[in-house]
């Protein structure tokens, strides 16, 4: 078999508070994927996402990436390049409200810029043609002069994941994308990164909570309880059985919406 695009081995991630959020967490992750978490609140979905793009250090255990122990990087300079092949998209989408849309997805370019003009808002034409095309990319370009808290939220993520394609990742990260969203605009963002992995070849590793999505767009599932992987499979094989596993005795009562 091929060498994983990304393997993580035995990772553990204990907080200084003493919360041990990851134990033992080992998967592989192929190229091309579209791997998605799942787990409860609390049971350590954005503490491993943090640790894949170094904005967490793990305790112990590895991270495989291009061939180096990226969780050993130390040096800001190490992190920092790692984050430019790392795109990452948040729940509530870290935009900058007052900024134009434009403006926002130009930011994408800062992680991989080292020059000051565009510290300064000066961002050169090619950047801008780029900027155009991520957002054409979305469905979104005859946004591209509004003001970002102007769009809804859908449309807010879109802008999100244009700003990340800047970047030209090869890994997305998206922690919870369509949490804030309402079902039918959960599935347009869905869409978009579905395309986005399936058109530009990006590996996608997202956190998702409902199990609708999951089966709709996960290419396999890696399922945490309380910091500890308890399932890794394709989404059909996720049967009532494996349900209450995850998510433990009785949930389907309360949350029938997950199943
Ligand atoms: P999830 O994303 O699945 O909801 P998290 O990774 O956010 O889970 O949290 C996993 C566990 O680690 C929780 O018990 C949470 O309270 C704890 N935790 C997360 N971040 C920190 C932190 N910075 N310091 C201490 N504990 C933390
Ligand atoms: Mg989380």
């Amino acid at each position: 078999m091929s060498t994983p695009f990304l393997s993580v081995k035995k990772l553990n991630k204990t907080f200084p508070n003493g919360v041990q959020a990851l134990r033992d967490v080992s998967f592989d992750v192929q190229k091309g994927e579209f791997l998605v978490v799942i787990g409860l609140s609390g049971s350590g979905k954005s503490t491993l996402m943090r640790c894949l793009n170094r904005l967490q250090t793990p305790t112990s255990g590895e991270i495989i990436f291009e061939g180096s122990d990226i969780g050993k990087f130390q040096r800001p300079e190490q992190v920092r390049s790692l984050r430019r092949k790392m795109g990452m998209i948040f729940q509530h989408f870290n935009l900058i409200p007052r900024q134009s849309v434009m403006k926002n997805v130009l930011m994408g370019t800062l992680g991989i810029k080292k020059t000051w003009p565009s510290l300064f808002g000066m961002f050169s034409p090619q950047d801008k043609a780029e900027a155009l095309k991520n957002l054409k990319l979305v469905g979104i370009s005859e946004k591209a002069h509004l003001r970002a808290d102007q769009l809804s939220g859908g449309q807010k993520q879109r802008v999100a994941i244009a700003r990340a394609l800047m970047q030209n990742p090869t890994l997305l990260l998206a922690d919870e994308p369509v949490a804030s969203l309402d079902p039918a605009t959960c599935h347009v963002v869905m869409d978009y990164l579905k395309k986005i992995n399936q058109e530009l070849g990006i590996t996608v590793v997202a956190n998702l909570h409902f199990l609708s999505l999951v089966r709709k767009y996960a290419t396999r599932v890696v399922a945490l309880k309380e910091g500890q992987i308890v399932f890794t499979g394709k989404p059909e094989e996720i049967t009532q059985e494996w349900f209450q596993k995850i998510y433990g005795e009785g949930t389907q009562d309360v949350a029938p919406d997950i199943f």
